[in-house]
């Protein structure tokens, strides 16, 4: 009888250590969030708001512009994550919105491939790619295997900005075994301080209930709201215990196993 106690005590003891365990484990789940700024590398409304920020944001900067380079070595030097915002087709506009280094719908893989080595070329320290606009181009296979070819090349990773659900993007990558990931939440669709805080405010709670968030932002006609309310929320995620870091460590890295 007592060896019976004893054993059940064991099996208590078991339980309690097992689930408490258990509860220390998801206690410690990192909560994370990124926090990316696209369309920079031309000077576009809000750039220097963006780079007097002291946090790891990522930038995605234009290719082949006059400034491109120049975005890119700054970012660096002020502890931003750095990529390529590739200009990709659209369904609805035109395709001088894209400006230069664009890949379109028409291109070959080989033209595809070629361009975005060139693009690649004109924002040094790059470590990812994301689309600039691209509804229709990232929902086209042929296209997103071409560009993805050259992300795997280079050893780099894509952050589809989810502009189209049809992309093709997380199925071509896992395909191919190139680390990807995915925008959560488009923080400036609406150009006021208060809804980019309450976008941001999204950002932060998906950070603390999934462990990770990432939210677009952009220079241009939201810049300077965007960066003001970027600047005013930074000590809110802190204090909530999340951790803002570069998009690479959102990324998903499963190799291709054949
Ligand atoms: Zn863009």
């Amino acid at each position: 009888m007592k060896r019976f106690t004893n054993l059940s005590l064991a099996v208590a003891l078991l339980f309690v250590v097992c689930v408490g365990s258990k509860t220390q484990v998801n206690a410690e789940i990192p909560k994370r969030v990124s926090i990316i700024i696209d369309d920079m590398g031309n000077g576009l409304k809000g750039t220097e708001e963006i780079f007097s920020i002291h946090a790891p944001l990522t930038v995605a900067i234009m290719p082949l512009l006059r400034t491109s380079k120049q975005d890119a070595l700054r970012a660096e030097k002020a502890g931003f994550e750095v990529l390529l915002h590739l200009p990709m087709e659209f369904f609805h506009g035109k395709k001088e919105w894209l400006g230069p280094g664009a890949i379109t719908t028409d291109m070959s893989t080989e033209e595809i491939k070629k361009q975005v080595r060139m693009d690649l070329d004109s924002v040094p320290g790059a470590k990812g790619i994301n689309n600039h606009m691209g509804s229709k181009a990232t929902s086209d296979e042929k296209v997103m295997r071409a560009v993805m070819e050259v992300v795997k090349e280079r050893h780099l990773f894509f952050v589809d900005s989810a502009t189209s659900s049809d992309s093709k993007v997380s199925k071509v990558a896992k395909e191919m075994g190139v680390p990807f990931t995915k925008r959560d939440i488009f923080l400036d669709n609406q150009n006021s301080r208060k809804a980019i805080e309450r976008q941001l405010n999204r950002l932060l709670n998906e950070g603390i209930g999934k462990g990770k968030s990432i939210g677009i932002g952009h220079v241009g006609l939201q810049g300077m709201n965007t960066s003001q309310a970027i600047i005013s929320f930074l000590p809110k995620i802190k204090k909530a215990g999340v951790e803002v870091v570069p998009v690479s460590r959102m990324v998903v890295k499963k190799e291709k196993r054949d």
